[in-house]
């Protein structure tokens, strides 16, 4: 009987070559060279993810046979008798898909066809236009249009509502401030703006940021359905997916929900009862690779789309995860893109390529990326106090961001 490969180490490589602070999980094997990578950015905690892989997973994964991906998953998740969580999540989906990189350069197979292979050869991506003003937002998109791009997202003043009219309480403190009601108005002028500027071909979408009350997330949803939205997303928080049910039941635009949820019970009710049209999990956010296709099945079962979260607060090995995923998934959608820097590109190399709005995949084994790790310590991550994520609201009250 051959002898198992199994975990000799497990590293956590912290670095910042843009704006967001990345976590890559490294882990090495008894087998000289192989190593896989994988993504565990929860960028504004990334420092308890990096002490959850060193302190807790790493002791507990050493000398396990790496081909055991779904045993392994399922017993991290158990093992802390509490489970779920970000921080917890994260840690997990950095071995996981390290494992699953690791499990392709055995095979010498892409991970996309250890899934099962390829659905299609590219993936379709969105990127986001945004801009102060309506006219900005429309040579945005134009701008993007020519460059192959064929969906888009479109935001006034990134979340909008930021030009805050209403008189705060006297003694207020500082923080990101919006308004409700300004988001409202000045986005529906935009996207009428943007919808007549550009024809009906265009794939239009837009991000809620859960800046919406309940009651005015259902006229919202209303409101927009004349813009023919290839999908309005995040209209509620997690904390309010009881009201879906509402905005199922009083408009037809097509909803995408999901890139903060941690626990399956989450996207599994909504994809059960079919109250959304896209799941868009942050994949290392659910623990990687090996739920992120179940959740894919589950979804292609219920004739609901993917279109993972693909922000600039993914490493670009959680990119590569993405697209390994959006390759083979019956159920793939549409992928959102940030479109990686100069730096990003050097910094890993094999990171996936643009061409004409599509994303596709190197054919190496594995997850086709690896880190110049030489490179990513001279960009170590800077720690500052997050302030985009203080939102308030014009009275001052802390709102979700
Ligand atoms: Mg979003």
């Amino acid at each position: 009987m051959a002898t198992a490969t199994t975990i000799e180490d497990v590293q956590v490589i912290l670095t910042q070559p843009g704006g967001s602070r990345l976590a890559v999980v490294k882990v090495l094997t008894s087998e000289p060279g192989l190593h896989g990578l994988g993504c565990a950015t929860f960028t504004q905690r990334i420092h308890a993810v990096a002490a959850a892989v060193e302190h807790h997973l790493k002791p507990f994964l050493i000398g396990r046979d790496v081909s055991r991906i779904e045993e392994i998953w399922q017993m991290s998740m158990v093992h802390g008798y509490w489970r779920n969580g970000p921080v917890l999540n994260n840690a997990i989906s950095g071995v996981d898909q390290a494992l699953w990189d690791i499990k392709g350069k055995q095979a010498s197979m892409p991970v996309y066809d250890l899934l099962g292979g390829k659905c299609r050869e590219g993936a379709n991506l969105y990127v986001h236009a945004d801009g102060p003003t309506p006219e900005d937002v429309t040579n945005r998109v134009q701008e993007f249009l020519d460059e192959g791009y064929r969906y888009i997202r479109i935001q006034q003043g990134l979340y909008g509502g930021k030009a805050n009219s209403v008189p705060r309480p006297e003694g207020s403190p500082e923080g990101a401030y919006f308004d409700p009601k300004a988001y409202r108005r000045d986005t529906l002028a935009m996207m009428e703006h943007v919808r007549s500027a550009v024809g009906p071909d265009v794939e239009l979408l837009h991000d809620v940021h859960e800046r919406l009350a309940p009651a005015d997330a259902v006229l919202f949803a209303q409101d927009v359905e004349q813009f023919r939205l290839f999908f309005l997303e995040d209209l509620l928080a997690p904390e309010d997916l009881a009201w879906f049910e509402r905005v199922r039941s009083q408009s037809s635009t097509p909803l995408a929900m999901g890139e903060l949820f941690n626990h399956p019970l989450e996207w599994r009710t909504l994809i059960e009862r079919r109250l959304v049209d896209f799941i868009r999990m942050h994949v290392s956010q659910m623990g990687g690779i090996t739920p992120a296709r179940k959740a894919a099945d589950m979804a292609h079962g219920h004739g609901i789309r993917t279109a993972w979260h693909g922000p600039g607060d993914t490493s670009p090995v959680g990119h590569a995860a993405n697209l390994h995923l959006d390759l083979w998934s019956p159920a793939f959608g549409v992928q959102e893109w940030y479109r990686p820097s100069e730096l990003e590109y050097e910094m890993f190399p094999g990171l996936p390529e643009v061409r004409n709005g599509y994303l596709y995949a190197n054919a190496q084994p594995g997850l086709g990326i690896d880190l110049d790790e030489k490179l990513a310590r001279l960009h170590p991550v800077q720690d500052v106090v997050e302030k985009w994520t203080q939102a308030r609201l014009p009275d001052g009250s802390p709102a979700r961001p």
